[in-house]
């Protein structure tokens, strides 16, 4: 049986270039670049509650980390280290290998070293906390949207969710939609060149963790202003758009989570830098609504008619 320092020396300790001091002391040391604020992000992946627990290990170290990228993505952040805390029913080594591959394959694309953590026996959890860089007073925040501003999203809403929908037998896809949605689903791919490349261009930001509703609903809060969408202009995964009268396509469409594409807001005047942020970023780019001075969260239909939107996203607390 490998002992929790055999795993650690051999799936977890890789060169940290970018560090002072990476893994194997009892702390890591970094020295943020002159001039750049530290941006800091925590998410945890608890087992059948964020993900079913015979999920293909290589897409949940992927997973494990993507999400906790799209933290810093929506921040406008460049990510550079990472803290791994997991704990395991049980030393599986094929298992931790897999998982650590996934994790460390995107670490690797987006340059972020690994550079601590914690590893225990437990029920399945995986838990990252991801530090970046952003420039002095650039970063993207929630409270920044201003009357007028035009929303956007990055991407096709509501993939993910369906997909889970369809691993749990709530709702039966086509091979081909099943293989796009569950893909999307267990790696999502986290929107860094897009969040860099609206720094100075949008004035708030959120990542789509939620469902669209509750984490368009959090910049409308803190910004405290209201919203009205055109329920016609939301870029639907065609898995949805394909079921365009299935109550559960729409739940998702507006209110179901995982998607990890970016809602933001900006000034009318600099569509074309968001559109051309689109195109660096590889990503399309979908004006949805605008921000109202009238608080609260109203959809407009194809026929021009408002109406209040009163789906909840998903809350852990809820059910
Ligand atoms: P300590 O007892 O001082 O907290 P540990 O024995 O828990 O240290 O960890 C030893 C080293 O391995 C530390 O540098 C820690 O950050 C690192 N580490 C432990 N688990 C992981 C992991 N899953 N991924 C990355 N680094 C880890
Ligand atoms: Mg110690």
């Amino acid at each position: 049986m490998p002992t929790e320092f055999d795993l650690i020396a051999r799936y977890f300790t890789r060169p940290a270039a970018n560090a002072v001091l990476g893994v194997g002391d009892d702390a890591a040391l970094l020295r943020p670049a002159p001039g750049m604020d530290l941006v800091v992000s925590t998410d945890m992946l608890v087992a059948c509650r964020h993900f079913l627990p015979d999920t293909d290990p290589y897409r949940l170290g992927h997973k494990t980390l993507a999400v906790n990228l799209s933290d810093l993505a929506a921040m406008g952040a460049i990510p550079r280290w990472a803290t791994l805390a997991l704990a395991l029913p049980e030393a599986d080594e094929a298992w931790i290998e897999a998982f650590s591959r996934g994790l460390h394959d995107l670490a690797d694309r987006f340059g972020v070293s690994l550079i601590g953590g914690d590893t225990t026996r437990g029920p399945l959890n995986l838990c990252v906390t991801v530090l970046g860089e952003v420039e002095a007073g650039r970063a993207l925040r929630r409270d920044g949207a201003q009357d007028g501003d035009d929303i956007w999203v990055s991407g096709e809403l509501g993939a993910a969710a369906i997909g889970l929908q369809h691993l749990l037998g709530k709702l039966h896809l086509h091979d081909l939609e099943a293989l796009s949605c569950t893909t999307r689903l267990e790696t999502p791919e986290p929107r860094i060149v897009l969040g860099r490349a609206l720094g100075g261009v949008a004035h708030a930001a959120i990542d789509l963790s939620d469902g669209l509703l509750a984490d368009l609903g959090h910049i409308l809060e803190r910004s405290a202003v209201g919203a009205e969408i055109d329920l016609g202009s939301l870029p639907a995964h065609p898995a949805i758009g394909a079921r365009p009268t299935d109550a559960i396509a729409r739940h998702c469409l507006l209110a179901g989570g995982d998607d990890y594409e970016l809602c933001f807001t900006a000034p009318a005047t600099v569509a074309e830098a968001v559109l051309l942020a689109g195109g660096m970023a590889g990503v399309a780019v979908t004006r949805i609504g605008r921000i109202t001075r009238q608080a609260g969260l109203r959809g407009r239909d194809a026929n021009g008619r408002i109406d209040t939107l009163d789906i909840h996203g998903f809350d852990h607390f809820a059910d």
